[in-house]
């Protein structure tokens, strides 16, 4: 195992991978920007390095600053978290240029996965079901429309670097199909620097299942359950759970097999998550796989009782899987929310503010925070602005679901507006208590949760 590892991240998840580290007995190193003097990311590690201005491109982001900090340190390992560069070829690639361990996924799996178009064509040779689509180079619009009639609307137009939910565009006929694809462009271009296009047919009560996959260098490939991650808004998440309600244990186990495979076809190595859309009649398509640790992981950490961050590192370290896939087990029922300084009123835009109050529900077995602010901190317009994950565990769906709401009633925020209502609201609505979960739930429920 290393002895020091450099955190190339901010916030609750580099918080959150200090604190693994640290329980493993590894020297940790912060690094931080102009804005991000006084976080707790940078009070938590053991030592921290200045690395630039607030502008993520001048700090996080910045490959050669990374690494200068990591060897001025003599940090042996990285560990990216997620966001920022977890996801860039050309950062582990450095990394293996200075002799430091990348903690994720070989260069190649990660360049393998990066284009949603290079990555279906992998899956699709390696058998894994895709949703159909078109998802080749030729880009005349003449073609695509041709490809979009082809499979019969409606259609999801979807930017093959994308991220986010960004430059993606419904398509429901041939009427509007020019001007959504002019949309979908620009959209691509401005965020990506690309604006080519894959076109898929639109499932319209599709869920998002996903599963967590986790590889070594061993030959070893496991996966942990799964996250239902349908409760969206414009396809971003908002709350997770797992295990995915009304899962048989068939389907976890054909979805589990098929994310495994997934990997397998792209050598891969360490945590990815393997995206699924689940249709109603049971069949499920790939969509996409993460090569990095998801927001969401705690709650496949709380049903299964495993630390995702150790495993990383073991990984990492060369040393070969805590369990093999009979030895996982599913335990109880656990949900995230995402809480946010954002504006439910105001087309939820982010907000900013000092987190003046600040009053987390107490963490127990059943509760647990993970947060990279405190009281007095500013979120500030350079990053993401949550402020916490809520990540609620307990013997049922129902009783977690218990906890979840009231854990959210009780979570203090003052000084900056949040969606703590809207959450609350959610979480005790009748449909989602119900679990009719699928991608469009916000959207059919707009008048449950405002
Ligand atoms: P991004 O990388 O931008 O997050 P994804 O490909 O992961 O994009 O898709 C994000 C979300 O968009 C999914 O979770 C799902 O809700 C929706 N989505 C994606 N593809 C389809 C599809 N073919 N049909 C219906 N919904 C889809």
């Amino acid at each position: 195992m290393f002895n020091k590892l450099l955190i190339a991240n901010r916030g609750e998840i580099a918080c959150r991978i200090i604190k693994t580290a640290r329980r493993l007995g590894i020297a940790t190193v912060a690094v931080y920007s102009d804005a991000d003097r006084d976080a707790l990311h940078v009070q938590l590690a053991d030592e921290a390095v200045h690395i630039g201005p607030a502008p993520a491109r001048e700090s996080y982001l910045v490959i050669e600053k990374i690494i200068e900090a990591a060897r001025s340190t003599g940090a042996g390992a990285i560990h990216p978290g997620y966001g920022f560069l977890s996801e860039n070829a050309g950062f582990a690639r450095a990394c293996a240029d200075n002799d430091i361990c990348f903690v994720g996924p070989p260069t190649a799996a990660i360049e393998a996965m990066g284009s949603k178009s290079a990555a279906k064509h992998i899956m699709g040779a390696a058998g894994v079901p895709l949703v159909p689509g078109y998802h080749d180079a030729d880009q005349s619009p003449e073609l695509l429309r041709a490809e979009a009639e082809k499979m019969g609307y409606p259609v999801l137009l979807k930017a093959t670097a994308g991220g986010g939910g960004k430059g993606m565009r419904q398509v429901w006929s041939g009427a509007e199909f020019d001007e959504a694809l002019a949309a979908a462009q620009r959209e691509s271009s401005a965020s990506f620097g690309d604006a080519t296009m894959l076109v898929e047919k639109y499932l319209t009560k599709p869920r998002h299942v996903e599963v967590q996959v986790f590889c070594d260098n061993h030959g070893n490939g496991i996966y942990l359950a799964e996250r239902d991650c349908s409760v969206q808004r414009r396809h971003q998440k908002v709350i997770e759970e797992a295990p995915a309600p009304g899962m048989t244990a068939a389907l976890r186990e054909a979805m589990g097999n098929t994310a495994v495979q997934a990997a397998q076809a792209i050598d891969y190595r360490g945590a990815g998550t393997v995206e699924f859309l689940l249709d109603e009649d049971g069949s499920f398509y790939f969509m996409e796989m993460n090569t990095r640790l998801q927001v969401e992981h705690p709650v496949t950490e709380m049903v299964t009782g495993q630390d995702l961050v150790e495993w990383q590192l073991r990984v990492a370290a060369g040393e070969p899987l805590p369990l093999a896939q009979a030895q996982v087990t599913v335990h109880g029922h656990a949900f995230e929310a995402r809480i946010y300084a954002e504006d439910p009123d105001n087309d939820f835009l982010p907000v900013t503010g000092n987190l003046a109050y600040l009053q987390p529900p107490a963490e127990s077995l059943h509760v647990r925070v993970d947060t990279g602010v405190q009281q007095g901190d500013e979120i500030s317009v350079y990053y993401d602005p949550m402020i916490a994950k809520l990540i609620v565990w307990d013997e049922s769906r129902e009783r977690a679901l218990q906890r979840l709401t009231t854990a959210l009633a009780e979570y203090r925020i003052g000084g900056t507006i949040t969606n703590l209502d809207f959450l609350y609201n959610l979480a005790s609505s009748g449909p989602f208590q119900r679990a009719e979960l699928d991608t469009g739930f916000i959207e059919r429920h707009n008048d449950l949760v405002f």
